[in-house]
């Protein structure tokens, strides 16, 4: 069932490297779930450059900001020309500062473990991602180690470059609420508050005390859930040796970053990892993986963290049945394990011979949905 009549006006981003061939594919598949989208394709990033000369037109963020919901392919950030990282201005430009990367199993990818169900929350705004930084050498280096020695805060050396770590209460209390409202509506049990409040006292302890009092203000409201805190190192350890132990993780930007790279790692590799940016106002679906150029115009990639983030997109417009029909059609064919591709083929027989493309693998899906 689909919301009857409906059709979605979604800004669509294919992105470069293998983004155009898992585009493909995630559209056939989404068009095989019966929901209708009318997609208003934009291009970002390399493709763009090469069109406009410029990598992300001021039509894209106009486009998104019109339709409010977007799907992204991944997008090449050229290395060594001052560039900023596309996704990060995206994030900041939209104000989409809760980013929500599940990692979920799915049976008989061969994956190390099974039955891990964990839903990151990182905070997309703040912390070392702001973007605030000085290069060696520079007044700016300069003038803020003055200031740093003048206060008797220590010292910072002359050939040394500097990135600011913000964090604030406003920036932490929304993520928290973010989780623990997530927590509530999908019926969770723990929110691990994660962080490094031991060494950064006035960032990563500001950020667990604002997300403490958060909790404690859900505690009427939501007392099932249980909330509590680990060190991000020790974290990475429980999360390797007991990854059924944790269920919703809130975390600061750059720990966010990383610890959800280790929990695609749990449940079978970047492959099987979605990701979505959500503001007040937009939202931006997009797969946790980078545009892997090595890979592109082969019809080898993995589609299926672009799927899944169709998967979330469609939650978001309202179209729960459809999404769980793509999911469980996605489940059967990784199960089967018959049209695989390769990193799912390697990972489950520990060789790639045997293993599909990207067209042949969505193919399976759509005929999953079409019986
Ligand atoms: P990457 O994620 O593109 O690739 C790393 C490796 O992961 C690949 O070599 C491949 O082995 C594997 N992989 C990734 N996606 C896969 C898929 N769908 N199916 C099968 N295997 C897959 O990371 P990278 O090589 O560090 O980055 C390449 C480019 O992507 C860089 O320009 C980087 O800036 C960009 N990037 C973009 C995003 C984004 O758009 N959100 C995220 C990360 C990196």
């Amino acid at each position: 069932m689909t919301t009857a009549n409906k059709t979605h006006k979604v800004t669509l981003i294919p992105g470069d490297g293998i983004g155009p061939e898992i585009t493909e594919a995630m559209k056939s598949v989404i068009e095989a779930s019966g929901v209708s989208i009318d997609w208003e394709v934009q291009q970002a990033g390399e493709a763009a450059l090469e069109a406009t000369g410029e990598l992300l037109p001021e039509s894209v963020l106009e486009s998104i900001r019109r339709n409010k919901v977007a799907l992204k392919g991944p997008l090449t950030t050229p290395i060594g020309h001052g560039f900023r990282s596309l996704n990060v201005t995206l994030r900041k430009e939209l104000d989409l500062y809760t980013n929500i990367r599940p990692a979920q199993s799915f049976h008989g990818t061969g994956a190390r473990y099974d039955g891990v169900d964990i839903v990151l929350f990182r905070e997309n705004t703040e912390d070392l991602y702001a973007g605030i930084e000085f290069e060696k050498g520079s007044e700016g280096v300069r003038r803020i180690a003055e200031i740093v020695e003048e206060m008797g805060a220590g010292t910072i050396r002359e050939d040394a470059g500097l990135s600011l770590k913000p964090i604030s209460v406003f920036g932490t209390r929304r993520i928290m609420k973010a989780a623990m409202d997530y927590a509530v509506a999908n019926g969770r049990k723990k929110v691990t508050i994660i962080h490094k409040a031991n060494i950064m006292k006035h960032t990563d302890g500001l950020y667990l005390k604002v997300c403490r009092e958060v909790a404690a203000e859900y505690a009427e409201i939501a007392p099932e859930i249980e909330v509590d805190d680990l060190i991000v190192d020790f974290a990475c350890t429980r999360l390797v040796t007991n990854p059924e132990r944790f269920d919703v993780l809130v975390c600061p930007n750059l720990f966010g970053d990383i610890v959800s790279d280790l929990c695609a790692g749990l449940v079978g590799g970047l492959g099987l990892a979605p990701g979505a940016n959500i503001g007040d106002d937009c939202a931006l679906f997009e797969p946790v993986h980078g545009s892997a150029p090595s890979y592109a115009g082969q019809n080898l990639s993995n589609p299926t963290a672009l799927i899944l983030s169709a998967v979330m997109m469609l939650r978001h417009l309202g179209e729960q049945c459809a999404a769980e029909r793509v999911h469980k059609a996605i489940a059967e064919v990784i199960e089967e394990g018959k049209v695989i591709t390769y990193d799912l083929m390697r990972m489950r027989e520990g060789t790639t011979d045997g293993s599909s493309g990207t067209k042949e693998y969505a193919a399976a899906i759509v005929a999953k949905l079409q019986n």
